[in-house]
């Protein structure tokens, strides 16, 4: 789901919506049906269709291939709104691996399109499969950790703009008095800052257990590539030591462990000195680990 609370009714079906116009679009070996409900955009649907394309690439660039073979996504025009407002994804519904429902205001300007990361969040999911409710927290911080590293991956954005959106994005995702671990404490911050808070310190962390010879996307690649995606349910575990697999490591499986029960802080400002992120977000390549936060957002081989 999106980063933001969700409002107005809920459809019983939510893949029942009357389609008006349908195309089918393909990107990293995926196919995706997008279908547009009844409603105008005024750019007009193409546009919108291209910007679903531009998130299905960058999804594609981080993963190395579309995660699912096939998507349906259900465009809702919202009569007189403006931008991506937003997007919920389901496994294995409407006969698709994966499912995804976006609203659309009819106002959206090409703008609004560009800067879009609903789109780039929504398809992340599919690439996860659906873990039971106490780690919701691990597929909404996962998104929201790789949404922005997969677009300056695919050229969408410059690096130094997703670093300041962390610095001042992260700290959001510390515990506070009372924490009981992830698996325990369902509030936004820890959901989704501190799901990617804990994606983040798992990528470093491969990466100095393996010299920056594995970070954490190549762990992701291999959940994709044993098929544990969206459309199927398992336990966390069974996902983590997966990923834990394809880098020789146990740092996912370990930090569940302490993350999933306690209240885990991570000295921020530190990491950003060794990473070599500045309080403004700009970049020194001299700090001592910045070799790691340049893997991070390179183009993988
Ligand atoms: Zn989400």
């Amino acid at each position: 789901m999106a980063m933001f609370a969700m409002s107005g009714v809920m459809y019983a079906q939510p893949d029942r919506a009357p389609v008006v116009f349908s195309q089918t679009i393909h990107e990293g070996g995926g196919a995706l049906q997008i279908d547009f409900a009844e409603g105008a955009i005024d750019l007009g649907r193409a546009a919108v269709v291209d910007r679903i394309q531009m998130a299905a690439h960058a999804v594609s660039v981080y993963y190395g291939r579309f995660p699912v073979a096939k998507a349906r996504v259900l465009v809702i025009p919202s009569a007189g709104r403006h931008g991506v407002m937003q997007g919920t994804t389901w496994g294995a519904m409407s006969g698709f691996p994966a499912f995804l429902r976006l609203r659309v205001g009819q106002r959206t300007t090409a703008d609004e399109l560009k800067v879009d990361w609903v789109i780039t969040h929504e398809l992340t999911h599919t690439a996860l499969a659906s873990l039971p409710d106490d780690q919701h927290w691990f597929e909404e911080g996962l998104a929201s950790y790789v949404e922005p590293i997969a677009r300056v991956q695919a050229g969408e954005l410059a690096a130094k703009s997703i670093w300041a959106d962390m610095v001042s994005g992260m700290p959001n995702g510390e515990p506070v008095a009372g924490d009981r671990g992830l698996d325990h404490t369902h509030t936004w911050g820890r959901t989704y800052w501190g799901g990617a808070l804990f994606c983040l310190s798992a990528d470093v962390e491969i990466r100095r257990q393996t010299r920056n010879r594995y970070g954490l996307q190549d762990a992701l690649r291999a959940i994709v590539a044993a098929g544990d995606t969206i459309d199927k349910e398992m336990p966390v575990e069974s996902v983590l030591r997966v990923g834990d697999g394809a880098t020789h490591t146990r740092v996912l499986e370990e930090m569940y462990v302490r993350w999933s029960q306690t209240a885990v802080p991570v000295e921020l400002e530190a990491l950003w000195q060794q990473l070599g992120v500045k309080p403004d977000g700009s970049l020194d390549d001299a700090a001592p680990e910045s070799a790691i936060r340049r893997a991070i957002t390179a183009t993988s081989r």
